[in-house]
Formats: structure tokens, C-alpha cells, sequence
């Protein structure tokens, strides 16, 4: 078959590839409107292979919109979410088998236990049932896995929803507000899981409202605001341009001041005390992705 045969094949399954060699996710102009509602007003961006990129927003920004278009729950009002190079929407049975998800108002069976429930995902799949204990082991869930899973803490559940979202080895994992919810040690199990795929080579997106969780998991971010992107790069750069530059300055009086480095007024204090000898330690602060948030959206998640 000639290539533009192929093409021309494609096109008319609605399930053409245009899949680009390291880039997993592209997004080109999506939006979504409900009525008057622009709850995604044209995004654009792509996610690289093996990166784990973060949509973070406060309520009703749009993310979980975003996550839906691009999972191929929920139709484009406008634009287009390639998928490993499907069209999300268009393709969606190309790009089921490539990726998996983990949604906050996904249920378990709750009367099997974590080994059926597995099973049943794996079977699902067509993905061999030695999936099942390799994954139970992987979010330590070997000892309670014959234990019904309405015994299980909201930890283990979660745990349990993020081992069958990896049942198929996806290409690409959707999470939508993972440890929304947790206790800070099953959130960390949760983030330990995210890293772990990542390094195995899968791309991650996630949706939180949790901003240290962000700076420490994600490669790079995109802020959303009312369905736009307002600011995307790495966390660090993120809060080199727009956080607050401060240091904290311990007196020879053992009093601690708090100086903007951005405020002439501060900058000039601290010269002052610097050439008085009255500084005993200076310690720089840097801003927090909390910090670029307020100043990009204006008010705090
Ligand atoms: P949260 O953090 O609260 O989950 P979010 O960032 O995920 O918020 P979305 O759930 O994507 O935000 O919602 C974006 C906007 O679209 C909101 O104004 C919401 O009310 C609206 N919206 C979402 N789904 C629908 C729907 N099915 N019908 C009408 N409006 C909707």
C-alpha cells in the first residue's frame, strides 16, 4: 500500500496517526464551552515523552474539563487533543489501549476484594493475569489482596485505582486530583508511584490543587485560569520570574527580618545593616509556586 494510500485510509476511519517521535500529548486551540460557560477557552500546548506535566487551577478553572478532551470523555467545542497522534475525540478507540486514568469518581467494586477487581481490569485488557499480583505488589496491596475493598482505608483505594490504572502499561497516565483527599503519607505512596512510572518511561499528567505536590513531582506546569492557560514552564523558572524574591536576615540583636529583594526600600536597608556590621547570617528565600500563583491568577488556591 502506498503511503497516501494509507493516509487516504485513515482519514476515512477518522483514526489517521499524527503522531510526532517524543511528544506524547498536543493540544491546539481546545476549547470547551457549556451554554455560555467557556469552560476551556482555547489551550494550547504539548507534553513531551516521559514527562509528568501538572494542570493546576483553582475550582472550576477547567482542568478536569481539559483531562476529559483529552481522554476522549467529553467532545471539543473547538480545537484539537492529539493523544500518542490520535485525535482524542475522534479516535477514541486508538487511543484507549495507549493510556489509562485514575478520576476522582471512579468506584472500585467494593464487595471483591483487590485481586478481583484487578482481574477483572486485566481481562479487560486482554493484559496477562501475572499483571495482577506484579501490580499488588507494586502498591503493596499483596497482603490485604484478598480482603474485600470496603475494608480498605481511602489510602489503600487509592493505591488499588492507580494499580488498575496501570493494568495496560500505559503510554500515558491521567490523574485527576491523585492524593485529593489523603493523609500525608498515603499522598507521598501516591507521589512515590506517580515518579516511579514516570522513570519507567510512561508520560504523566496530572491535575492538583496542591502546589508543593506540583513543584516537587512535575517537570513543567501550565496554569489555568478561567479556561485559559496563563503561565506554563518548569516550577523553577516559574518561580524565578514571578515569585517573590526575599532573604531572611538574622541580627546582631538575634532579630530576623524579612527583606524584597524587588523593594528598593528593603535593598537598601539590608546595604545599610551590611555596612553597619550588624548582620549575622542572610539566608535567601525562594518564592513558591503558591506565591506565582497569587501573582499570576490573584488570589491563592
Ligand atoms: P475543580 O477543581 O473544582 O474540579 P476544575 O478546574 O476541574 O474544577 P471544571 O470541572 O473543568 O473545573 O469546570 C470548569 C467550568 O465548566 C466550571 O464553571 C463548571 O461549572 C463548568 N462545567 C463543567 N462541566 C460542566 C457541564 N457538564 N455542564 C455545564 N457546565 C460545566
Amino acid at each position: 500500500m502506498s503511503s497516501d494510500t494509507a493516509t487516504a485510509v485513515g482519514w476515512q476511519s477518522g483514526s489517521r496517526s499524527d503522531e510526532v517521535p517524543g511528544i506524547s500529548i498536543q493540544v491546539d486551540d481546545l476549547s470547551k464551552w457549556y451554554g455560555e460557560v467557556r469552560a476551556v477557552d482555547g489551550i494550547s500546548f504539548t507534553v513531551r515523552e516521559g514527562e509528568v506535566f501538572g494542570l493546576l487551577g483553582h475550582n472550576g478553572a477547567g482542568k478536569t474539563t481539559t483531562i476529559r478532551m483529552l481522554t476522549g470523555r467529553a467532545r471539543p467545542t473547538g480545537g484539537r487533543a492529539l493523544v500518542c497522534g490520535h485525535d482524542a475525540a475522534q479516535a477514541r478507540e486508538r487511543v484507549k489501549p495507549l493510556i489509562n486514568l485514575v478520576f476522582e469518581e471512579q468506584n472500585l467494586y467494593e464487595r471483591l476484594n483487590a485481586r478481583e477487581n484487578l482481574r477483572l481490569f486485566a481481562e479487560l485488557y486482554d493484559a496477562p493475569l501475572g499483571r495482577v499480583d506484579e501490580l499488588l505488589e507494586a502498591v503493596r496491596l499483596t497482603d490485604a489482596a484478598d480482603r474485600k475493598v470496603k475494608t480498605y482505608s481511602s489510602g489503600m483505594k487509592q493505591r488499588l485505582l492507580v494499580a488498575r490504572a496501570l493494568i495496560n502499561k500505559p503510554r500515558v497516565l491521567f490523574l485527576d486530583e491523585p492524593t485529593r483527599g489523603l493523609d500525608p503519607a498515603s499522598a507521598r505512596e501516591i507521589r512515590g508511584m506517580v515518579r516511579e512510572q514516570a522513570r519507567q518511561g510512561a508520560t504523566v499528567f496530572l491535575t492538583t490543587h496542591y502546589m508543593e505536590e506540583a513543584d516537587e513531582l512535575c517537570d513543567r506546569v501550565a496554569f489555568l485560569s478561567s479556561g485559559r492557560i496563563v503561565a506554563l514552564d518548569t516550577p523553577r523558572e516559574l518561580k524565578l520570574r514571578y515569585g517573590e524574591r526575599s532573604v531572611v536576615v538574622v541580627l546582631d540583636s538575634r532579630e530576623e527580618e524579612r527583606l524584597r529583594l524587588d523593594d528598593p526600600a528593603d535593598a537598601a536597608l539590608l546595604e545599610r545593616w551590611m555596612t553597619e556590621g550588624r548582620v549575622l547570617t542572610v539566608h535567601s528565600q525562594e518564592g513558591t509556586l503558591e506565591d506565582v500563583f497569587v501573582n499570576l491568577a490573584g488570589r491563592s488556591l
